[in-house]
């Protein structure tokens, strides 16, 4: 039988056939079932409990609304809900308990989402496999393969999302590509919108130039069910842009007719040729359904978009984890010495190792004397790469690539990396990621039992050409 979507189920919990209560008893018991699997850095039930008998309580008083009534949710660590400790996967987080809920979360509740815990993540976002746990925190395993990386940042939300074998989304974070890689290493759908479309209020920053809220689903349609429900303008966080846009599939999705630029950079060097095997036979079936596919070069973005990235997430990085001294929330040491001293010593036993040399490498790329040479330089080529996407959608309605160079690597390889091998994985996602652009990333087909990733980008706020090409590949599967 198939399962049921995240659509179907919520359509049924609104009638009242669903004893919502009894329902999540069981989802929170599948939850610490998956417990091996370290996709939760915490489990919120008694909050999810609460959720449940309050929605149940809706449907008998006649009440029973909202685009996501009854339905489980996962949030990625970094998003601040209310009362549940959220640590952004980091130990200088520890027993930090939120006073509010993101907007995101509060948007979430008021459309009936039930709240299942935070997902696990590379600490602060800062990685590509979720291998950079923070210190004390799990890494979350792959569920198709134990002895291979989710993918980060958002590993734990799309690790659940691929093993939930009941309807289920969850609300992830990208700064550089952590929605669309772990959905490809996991075989999801994996949704990063424009920035500015989602409130970022109450998320747990990492680079504020470039993180987006964004959503994952089993099928392209449940990741735009949330994304839809999270979506708006918010005037708690001043880059909210002030545009409704809506982006549901269509009924009969077709890319018939669409314009379709096959980025060349990103089927060549440093990919594996069978995920561009793969990628490009989905090309090829969208082309015989009747899209219109040309190759385009982009060379200013194959070639500086990681370094440039790289510089400025570091950089805004490094000033926004300047906030934890110890003092105001989250981890505290004994105080001894002078300031310095203790903030040092703080920040010494709580901080994991990349996040260290992040800091490290981001202060030095704004001190004064490079702060021209590297990151205003970063800033410049920033607006070339931009410039660059721009010519390209003059032709296009959508531009694509497979994800990611390789299928989701075993944990053994991945401790062969040097970090500089790691930040080239990204190659394909950071462009999207540092030029702003809509992108989704969704299951072409596996290659060794591993799924297989392809990535559509859109020009800014065009959403819903992206709806339509993923859709589109989505049917013909
Ligand atoms: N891998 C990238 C980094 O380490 C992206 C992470 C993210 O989007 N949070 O910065």
């Amino acid at each position: 039988m198939k399962a049921q979507s995240a659509l179907e189920f919520v359509a049924e919990a609104r009638t009242g056939r669903i004893d919502l209560e009894e329902n999540t008893h069981k989802i929170l018991d599948k939850v610490f079932a998956s417990e091996k699997y370290n996709f939760f850095n915490s489990v919120s039930k008694d909050l999810a409990l609460h959720q449940a008998k309050e929605l149940n309580a809706k449907v008998k008083s006649g009440k029973a609304s909202g685009k996501l009534f009854g339905l489980p949710v996962s949030v990625k660590d970094c998003i601040c809900v209310k009362g549940i400790e959220s640590r952004a996967g980091s130990r200088i987080l520890s027993g930090y308990l939120p006073v509010f809920d993101a907007t995101v979360i509060a948007k979430a509740k008021a459309e009936g989402a039930i709240i299942i815990g935070k997902t696990s993540q590379d600490e602060f976002g800062f990685g590509t496999f979720s291998a950079n746990a923070g210190l004390g925190f799990k890494v979350p395993k792959n569920p198709l393969d134990f002895e291979r990386a989710c993918g980060g940042s958002s590993g734990g939300s799309a690790g659940m999302t691929a093993f939930a074998d009941f309807p289920h989304v969850s609300i992830s974070e990208s700064t550089g590509g952590s929605i669309a890689c772990p959905a490809s290493f996991c075989g999801v759908a994996g949704f990063t919108p424009t920035y500015g479309l989602v409130s970022r209020y109450g998320l747990i920053d990492y680079a504020n130039s470039l993180d987006k809220i964004g959503s994952m689903g089993k099928t392209v349609s449940e990741s735009s069910l949330l994304l839809e429900a999270i979506a708006g303008h918010d005037e708690k966080d001043s880059t909210s842009l002030n545009e409704k846009i809506s982006f549901s599939p269509a009924k009969s999705p077709s890319a018939k007719g669409m314009k379709i630029g096959v980025i060349k950079e990103f089927f060549g060097q440093g990919i594996n040729s069978g995920v561009s095997r793969i990628a490009w036979d989905s090309i090829k079936k969208l082309e015989k359904e009747g899209a219109k596919i040309r190759e385009i070069s982009l060379p200013l973005n194959a070639k500086y978009a990681i370094p440039a990235y790289y510089i400025i997430a570091m950089a805004e990085s490094s000033t926004n984890l300047a906030k934890y001294c110890g003092m105001r929330y989250g981890a505290h040491e004994s105080l001894s010495g002078s300031f310095n001293e203790y903030f040092s010593k703080v920040r010494s036993c709580n901080f994991g190792e990349e996040a260290k040399r992040r800091i490290l490498l981001g202060t030095f790329a704004r001190m004064s004397g490079f702060r021209d040479a590297y990151y205003l330089r970063a800033m410049k080529a920033r607006t070339r790469l931009i410039n660059e996407f721009k010519t390209a959608f003059k032709d296009f309605d959508v531009l694509v690539n497979p994800t990611m160079p390789v299928p989701a690597p075993k944990f053994s390889e991945i401790e062969k990396l040097s970090p500089i091998q790691q930040y080239a994985m990204d190659l394909c996602t950071v462009p999207a990621n540092l030029a702003g652009l809509p992108h989704i990333s969704i299951n072409a087909g596996l290659l060794q039992k591993m799924p297989v990733g392809i990535m559509f980008t859109a020009g800014h706020l065009q959403e819903e050409r992206l709806v339509q090409a993923a859709s589109a590949l989505e049917a013909l599967k």
